[in-house]
């Protein structure tokens, strides 16, 4: 198992260490010469003389580069964290891994899309059974029947929230494994595997990986025995990383926690200054002290992300924002150094037409701001 242990039998180690040890956690046993940086070993083989016993013999089985990647994300979690080649590899490694036919999984209607569409094309029809609920529902939702409760918090992209720890000791007195599908807030904005989830996956093409240049994902566990069948899913069903992109996803998180710092504390600014400048624009971020996910948000979030919602009056304005604005790209997904945003209602999220996602990068404020409040005014005066 990578990373030191916290959660239930240790004290979680405090997260600005969690981040110092992620990033010298491999100097310890370096001998002179040795790299300093993890290799990209670009192996299908290995030597494999004998009696097979090297750590490496197959490059479906594992790899170097993998190895480093999820040595530093298990420094971060604490917990064993198995590599996969995109947030859907991971989150598809859990469903096939830990659903039986019969079984019964509670899904968030506001949760990421393509979660429900695999359960619903490739699921069901093995006889697992999908049951919708919002999340800002989940606190009060019966956990009786369920063998999965799988939360997303904050939600993407209407960014309400659910009491994680309450959650999680619900869906144990009901026998329920409880997932959390991290990706909004990554490991250093909510610590989910300390609150009690079983399981914690996160797609590591968002903000862990943060330059929108490589897919990833993984699955993050304190339970050897649920580890272990991830990783033996990853070696029969073939979804593996290459190489070359678990080591930009490696450089991209070793960043991470001061490109979190950029973006949440601008999303917090530009959030506070959109509602102190429009007030009549419906404005969502988990940060501000009246949004409906404050009071939970605040208790169980380090930080609160760089997602902010706006929610324009009609389409036609929204993309008169969208396309005027300097400093935003036009782009799905979220998390990256520059600044995006996109209408989802587009994709089919049951948001209004001029629901805007806003992905707020790592840009200095000021400019950013500049940009945002300018085009606001531009779409809203129409
Ligand atoms: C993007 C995303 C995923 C899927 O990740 P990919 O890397 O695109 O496969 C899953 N869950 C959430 C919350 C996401 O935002």
């Amino acid at each position: 198992m990578s990373g030191r242990q916290g959660g239930q039998d240790g004290e979680p180690l405090d997260p600005d260490r969690l981040v110092a040890e992620m990033l010298h956690q491999s100097s310890e046993d370096l001998q002179p010469g040795d790299l300093l940086t993890p290799p990209i070993a670009p192996a299908s083989l290995f030597h494999t003389p004998g009696e097979p016993s090297a750590a490496h013999q197959y490059g479906r089985w594992s790899n170097p580069t993998w190895d480093a990647l999820e040595q530093a994300l298990g420094a971060l979690e604490q917990a064993e964290a198995v590599l996969f080649p995109s947030g859907m590899a991971a989150i598809a490694a859990v469903f096939f891994t830990q659903l039986r036919p019969g079984d019964r999984i509670l899904l968030p209607s506001d949760g990421y899309g393509a979660s429900r569409g695999l359960v619903d094309a490739h699921l069901k029809p093995y006889g697992i059974e999908p049951v919708l609920c919002a999340t800002k529902d989940y606190d009060q939702q019966d956990f009786t029947g369920f063998a999965m409760i799988w939360a997303e918090t904050p939600s993407n992209p209407g960014l309400d929230v659910c009491d994680l720890a309450a959650a999680v000791e619900r869906a144990h007195t009901a026998g329920a494994l409880l997932v959390a599908d991290n990706t909004t807030a990554t490991p250093l904005g909510q610590r989910v595997l300390d609150l009690g989830a079983d399981i914690a996956v996160s797609s590591d093409t968002k903000a862990i990986n943060g330059h929108s240049d490589a897919l990833m994902g993984h699955v993050a566990t304190r339970d050897g025995d649920l580890a272990q069948q991830i990783r033996d899913w990853r070696k029969l069903s073939g979804a593996i990383p290459g190489p070359f992109e678990a080591w930009q996803v490696h450089r991209g998180l070793e960043t991470l926690e001061l490109r979190l710092d950029r973006l949440c504390q601008s999303a917090g600014a530009i959030a506070a200054r959109l509602v102190a400048r429009f007030p009549d624009l419906p404005v969502r971020y988990p940060g501000l002290a009246d949004d409906p996910s404050h009071p939970i948000a605040s208790k169980q979030m380090l930080r609160y992300g760089g997602l902010i919602s706006v929610t324009f009056p009609s389409a036609g304005q929204a993309e008169r924002f969208l396309s005027s604005c300097r400093y935003l790209r036009q782009s799905t997904s979220f998390g990256g150094v520059h600044s995006g945003g996109e209408r989802r209602q587009r994709w089919g999220d049951d948001v209004p037409d001029g629901f805007v996602r806003l992905s707020i990068g790592c840009e200095p404020l000021e400019p950013l701001w500049d940009a945002i409040e300018k085009a606001t005014a531009a779409a809203l005066a129409e």
